[in-house]
């Protein structure tokens, strides 16, 4: 039978680092450090597959499991010399859930099991604290009511403030017109007395009782039972979903569970809890960097309640760091994380409880990072010889440097400056105050921009977190929630902004100013609905919108691309249309222009007049006038996207979308254009009606129109050559590619291909000059794909418009897919939205035929892709394995590309070396 439990403790495991499929990344850690010789307090870890054979039986506890867990419990129980249940020497455990991706705080954890009415004053007396027994027991209630039986929080959230409002009184403090949250702060948590404690775990007992009608689980054995159950469970509960499919990890891998004994950070002032970073998550900086809080534990440095302390000296108030606070526990911490960066060569990120003085290690993992600060930390790993350059380009998610190019806060702009919290998560972000995270999916669906603004964030939120441009915290720290999960996102975010009070009855937020001393002069009231920006590299909240500038680019960041440069084979292109797009695309390291729609030069203000004018000509004479119109703009045009890629491919399609997409509808419109081409507006109204299609996606469009009109794609020619003839005189000529958009037929492609000829004969003769180009066509439809080596004896090279042949193979249409590919995915039905991430399976499948079959009738055929998925690293992976000879993609997304590119070639070489030997 295959092994369902590891265990790990006394300096041995039977797992490792390696197993984070099997044990989960934190469990694998745990094991790790138990052999590395690191203090873990013991414990096991129920292995991933079990959850999933839970979820195949319909969520049944496998056949003895609960004994093999038990007798783990028992071996824990020897080696910290207490036993699980007793009530003299109680042993607690924790019940973790951990998975193989991290998804921090989106699965359940259980603090504190193993108590009840009898063991609770076991502990207490075994301590001599009744306050911390008291103090856990009622954490555990909470904790196990909400998660195992599935009781609502809010009860618990009330019975505490009733029992806060008590104590106030006894305390003598006048609570009557305090918020829950001034309360709060008067009188934290650590501040009820035992009586309190005791009144208040009664009151949680009866509010279980009440709700399940059954007393709430006194058997700590029962207890352990319903634990690892909801552990299990909570790998499907719905914020785990939704970060799994933000970050897509597979719905099929479940999560692993710990139980492990506990150690205690509330059991005074010489105990505490923090999370700490081998490096800075938020720029990538070598310095030893965390936060901590006296007298608690966990749960609290994560929640953001309390605001914690720097753990080392310089982070803010020296006295309350934990150098200063615990120097012994410091300075074994600091030796401990210098160890597990060596151990793991990666940036960690740490969890750490002191309990009474001695240092315990919880968590290791690799710590999620901005976009920024991966780079960084990966190139002065190589140059510390941490690790190779090569590892340093697979390390970095290509996915995240695309935020190192968005704009950052104009240093000249002039603004008005609110108030300072946090740098959590870099990036500049303006738009409206929302203070909850339903109205931020809701305002940002209707395509406002919004900033989320929270006390502090919980799981709960992160739809609201997704929606928004950008997160404000009051509360919370930089390893609080909200500040981990916005560096995730890549989401700029500003944590601990103390100088906000928050109040969400009112939708307001008030602000304190201070002035340079940093005493309070002033308070100003800000509403939801106005308009905030964050500087998430600074931690300034402005008012209003600031203006934003281009990013700088780290040299960092130019090392790491020269090294993935080095490494791939894919060439880079980028989609631009304009000379302004085809400037920004090269300094971001495009080779070239792999797609260059000519319609967006149509619908400028200034030529979309003749543009209708040709749509809607009677004959071919009044069009072919109008079109005359248009050929100076389009030569300009070309004129300028030339000169910005002297040397370098660039590929122009020609015009593509149905003609009815340029058309005036409304009355002032049609009369106007009615009196320029002097005809009655019925017979224009009557025109535009005749062009009105019930499915323009496959109507008359791309290539069929030139079957129809023919003289738009020869004017289209003609400003292409004479802007080329132009360009060559001045010797700074590019590699000309003309494409033909959604041909499905060789005859398609011999007929322009003539027409083409034609005026290209023409335009040379006038100019006496000649230049080079090469006839190409897209495949967007399967026909096209897979009569290939037809369509290749004409083209000289294929484009994959990935969009439209994921339209057409799929049969969906982008536009109405809205209403049920959310579901597809959801339910597993496809992997991931096919228009995001290339279907392999189907549309790659038609890729490679056309491929080969191209390559077949025409050896040297050039192959690339001009879709969404030109910049998507998953399909860069296919187009890298298939031997295309480029991906083409938006100009933000070509860095990406080219990151992605070296990893592909790097995986497929290193797959080649597998399978040869
Ligand atoms: P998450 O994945 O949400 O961080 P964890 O399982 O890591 O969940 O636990 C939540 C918090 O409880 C963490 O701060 C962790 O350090 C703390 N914790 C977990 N197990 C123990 C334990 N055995 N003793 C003390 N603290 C613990
Ligand atoms: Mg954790
Ligand atoms: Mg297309």
């Amino acid at each position: 039978m295959t092994k369902r439990i590891y265990f790990f403790g006394g300096g041995q495991a039977d797992g490792d680092g390696t197993q984070k499929a099997l044990l989960g990344g934190k469990g694998a850690g745990l094991h790790e450090m138990t052999r590395l010789g690191i203090p873990v307090p013991p414990g096991f870890t129920i292995t991933s597959e079990v959850c999933t054979e839970f979820f195949a039986s319909g969520e049944k506890m496998p056949e003895g499991l609960l004994a093999e867990a038990r007798a783990s419990v028992e071996r824990i129980g020897e080696l910290v010399g207490v036993r699980f249940g007793n009530v003299e020497a109680p042993l607690l455990v924790s019940v973790r859930s951990g998975a193989r991706a991290s998804m921090p705080g989106m699965m359940d954890t259980i603090l504190n099991l193993g108590l009840n009415d009898a063991i609770v004053e076991g502990l207490s007396a075994r301590m001599q604290n009744p306050r911390f027994a008291l103090d856990a027991y009622r954490r555990f209630i909470v904790t196990y009511a909400d998660v195992v039986l599935e009781i609502e929080r809010k009860r618990f959230d009330e019975a505490l403030e009733i029992a806060r409002r008590k104590a106030a009184v006894t305390l003598g403090v006048d609570a009557a017109r305090m918020t829950t949250a001034e309360l709060q702060r008067k009188l934290p948590d650590s501040m009820l007395d035992v009586e309190t404690l005791r009144s208040l775990v009664k009151e949680q007992r009866r509010i279980v009782a009440e709700v399940t009608g059954k007393p709430f689980p006194e058997d700590p054995w029962a207890q352990l039972e319903g634990a690892i159950m909801a552990v299990f469970r909570s790998w499907n509960n719905a914020r785990a979903k939704t970060y799994r499919k933000m970050h897509d990890i597979p719905e099929s891998w479940g999560t692993a569970c710990n139980v492990q004994a506990m150690v205690f950070g509330n059991l005074g002032d010489d105990s505490g809890t923090g999370v700490c970073f081998t490096r800075d998550p938020s720029t990538g900086e070598k310095r030893f960097f965390g936060e901590w809080l006296p007298n608690a534990q966990g749960e609290d440095v994560v929640a953001g309640v309390r605001t914690p302390h720097p753990i080392a000296r310089g982070g803010g108030d020296d006295e309350k760091s934990l150098e200063v606070r615990m120097p012994e526990a410091y300075t074994e911490l600091v030796r401990v994380q210098d160890r597990l960066e060596k151990h793991f060569r990666d940036m960690q990120d740490m969890e750490f409880t002191v309990q009474a003085g001695k240092l315990y290690l919880l968590q290791t993992r690799n710590g999620k990072r901005t976009g920024r600060a991966g780079v960084r930390i990966a190139v002065e790993m190589v140059r510390e010889g941490l690790i190779t350059q090569r590892e340093a380009v697979l390390r970095v998610d290509p996915q995240s440097i695309e935020q190192l190019l968005h704009p950052t806060i104009d240093a000249k702009a002039p603004k008005k400056l609110l108030a300072r919290g946090l740098p959590a998560s870099p990036g500049a972000a303006s738009g409206q105050i929302v203070f909850h995270a339903d109205e931020a999916e809701r305002k940002a669906a209707q395509g406002l921009p919004v900033i989320l603004v929270r006390a502090e964030t919980s799981p709960e939120d992160i739809h609201g977190m997704k929606a928004a441009n950008g997160i404000l915290t009051a509360r919370g720290g930089m390893t609080s929630h909200a500040a981990v999960v916005a560096r995730g996102m890549g989401k700029c975010c500003v944590a601990g902004c103390s100088a906000v009070a928050i109040s969400y009855e009112t939708a307001t937020m008030t602000v304190t100013i201070y002035d340079e001393a940093g005493r309070p002069t002033d308070t100003v009231s800000v509403r939801g609905g106005d308009v905030i920006t964050l500087d998430g590299a600074t931690g300034s909240v402005y008012l209003g919108a600031v203006p934003t500038a281009p990013a700088a680019l780290s040299a960092e960041f130019e090392e790491l691309m020269k090294w993935a440069d080095e490494k791939r084979r894919l060439k880079v292109l980028a989609n631009a249309d304009t000379g302004a797009d085809a400037r920004t695309a090269r300094s971001f390291g495009a080779e070239g222009i792999g797609l260059c729609r000519t319609e967006h030069m149509f619908f400028d203000d200034k030529r979309i007049a003749a543009v209708r004018e040709m749509i809607l000509s009677a004959d071919v004479e009044a069009r072919k006038r109008a079109l005359a119109k248009l050929l100076p703009f389009q030569r300009e045009d070309f004129v300028s996207i030339f000169h910005e890629m002297a040397g370098l491919p660039v590929t122009i399609r020609l015009l593509d979308p149905p003609l009815h997409e340029f058309l005036p509808h409304e009355r002032k419109q049609i009369e106007d254009l009615a009196a320029t081409m002097r005809v009655r507006p019925s017979d224009l109204t009557r025109k535009v009606e005749e062009l009105h299609e019930f499915n323009p996606m496959l109507g008359h469009r791309g290539c069929r129109l030139a079957v129809t009109f023919p003289e738009i794609y020869e004017m289209q020619a003609r400003a292409i050559f004479e802007a080329a003839c132009e360009v060559a005189a001045g010797s700074s000529a590019p590699k000309l590619e003309i494409m033909i958009p959604l041909a499905m037929t060789r005859r398609e492609l011999a007929m322009t291909k003539k027409s083409l000829e034609r005026v290209a004969a023409e335009v040379f003769a006038e100019k006496g000059r000649k230049v080079d180009y090469l006839f190409g066509t897209m495949i967007e439809l399967p026909r096209a794909a897979l009569r290939a080596a037809e369509l290749a004896e004409e083209a000289e090279f294929f484009s994959f418009g990935t969009n439209d042949l994921t339209q057409t193979t799929l049969g969906i249409s982008r536009d109405d897919a809205g209403k049920f590919l959310g579901a597809y995915v959801e339910s597993a039905i496809l992997p991931k939205d096919p228009f995001t991430s290339l279907d392999v399976e189907g549309v790659g499948e038609l890729v490679a035929t056309a491929c080969e079959r191209g390559k077949k009738t025409r050896p040297n055929i050039e192959l690339g892709v001009c879709g969404e998925h030109g910049g998507d690293p998953a399909s860069i992976r296919f187009f890298e394995r298939v031997k295309l000879d480029y991906v083409s993609c938006s100009p933000l997304r070509v860095p990406v590309a080219r990151l992605a590119a070296a990893q592909a070639a790097i995986t497929e070489e290193s797959a080649g070396a597998r399978t040869t030997d």
